[in-house]
């Protein structure tokens, strides 16, 4: 039986500011979700969002607030280990709160791979790969401190795909940022630009054909997320592969990008599609219409980052890797054991769940009370 669910959140310093054209960020603000069940099992789940309502429509704090109030009391006392009941209750009974919808399932889905002993990717149709691909964001703003640091990260092999936030200044200010850095990392690393929509589309047709010709691998989101015709008509004008990010919030938005051929890469976010198995449902979509795949973050700590990795050591083709170094950003680590990153990859969790045990004084230290 589902005993309680309980939201946590929890503020955690980032290791340097992190700058994207919606927010700087300072702190980011863990949302994790801890259900108790009956038979002693525990679950965890994250819910963790950017920048409070600057990139997407839940904070951390309505999180909390439709959780405890709204979700929590339709699913306590029903069966643990009928995770699938649970969550048809929750999606109709409420709207939208896709963040929220995945943190729940993602600890539902941990307490019953638990239960039955298996890693959760054996939830999720089973795992295909035991590592991951992992990019880094340069984001401090500065041209050489970034440099600086994608060289670091190369010497330690902990990273050789660099994302590079744009979208603040000029456009063409930016390209030479990119280009910039491009020059200096050579072949030794794939360089790759997030917009986060700043762009209209003049400014992307030119800004786009700059990049691609030094030698950029991936624009990521580079309009609006609601302007898919133009999303459209960029991925059809470039060969530079285009990436829908903001654009995919779940399995009916891949799918209408999908039928307008809107673009060649899904960023798949398990909060954006609202839970692990609609985040599969994305993939999907994205396999039989021959869309590459990338896994997405949201800069979430230990939880929401192995959450994610179970989902993405499930497909088959993971062409674009991921970003999935979220807990890398924080100067805090709220698991036991942190996540392993090693040979420019991610280790996927082997335990059973989610494979990660929380630090509960540590995460009582940081809490918001
Ligand atoms: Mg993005």
């Amino acid at each position: 039986m589902i005993e309680s669910i309980e939201t946590i959140l929890a503020d955690v310093p980032t290791i340097r500011p992190h700058k994207l054209s919606v927010a700087t960020m300072h702190t980011q603000t863990l949302v994790l979700v801890r259900i108790r069940c009956g038979d002693g099992i525990v679950g965890w789940g994250e819910a963790t969002t950017i920048g409070g309502l600057s990139y997407g429509e839940e904070s951390p704090e309505s999180i909390k607030t439709n959780i405890d109030t709204y979700m929590a009391p339709l699913l306590v006392g029903m069966a643990a280990d009928g995770v699938a009941k649970a969550m048809a209750k929750l999606r109709k009974a409420v709207q939208g709160n896709r963040f929220a919808k995945c943190a729940i399932e993602t600890a539902l889905l941990d307490a019953q791979a638990r239960r039955l002993g298996v890693p959760l990717s054996e939830l999720l149709g089973g795992r295909v790969r035991d590592a991951l691909p992992v990019a880094w964001t340069l984001a401090s703003g500065d041209t050489a401190r970034d440099i600086d640091e994608a060289e670091q990260m190369l010497e330690l092999r902990r990273h050789n795909i660099f994302k590079l936030k744009i979208g603040l200044r000029e456009p063409m200010a930016d390209v030479d940022h990119v280009l910039a850095i491009k020059r200096a990392l050579g072949d030794r690393a794939s360089v790759r630009v997030d917009v986060n929509q700043a762009w209209n589309e003049t400014d992307a047709v030119r800004a786009i054909a700059a990049l691609e010709a030094g030698g950029i691998d991936l624009v990521e989101q580079p309009v609006k997320a609601h302007d898919g015709a133009a999303l459209a008509r960029l991925t059809k004008r470039f060969d530079v592969a285009i990436m829908a990010d903001e654009a995919l919030h779940g399995p009916h938005d891949a799918m209408a990008l999908a039928r307008n051929d809107a673009a060649g890469v899904y960023a798949v976010k398990i909060t954006q599609s609202g839970g692990l198995l609609a985040a599969l449902e994305v993939a999907t979509v994205a396999r039989l219409a021959g869309i590459g795949l990338y896994g997405g973050t949201m800069l979430e700590g230990g939880i929401g980052t192995a959450a994610t990795a179970h989902v993405c050591a499930t497909f088959p083709e993971l062409a674009w890797g991921t970003e999935l170094f979220g807990p890398l950003l924080l100067t805090q680590e709220v698991l036991r054991e942190p996540l392993v990153y090693r040979d420019f990859q991610l280790q996927v969790p082997t335990g059973p769940g989610l494979g990660v045990e929380i630090d509960t004084d540590r995460l009582q230290s940081l809490r918001r009370h």
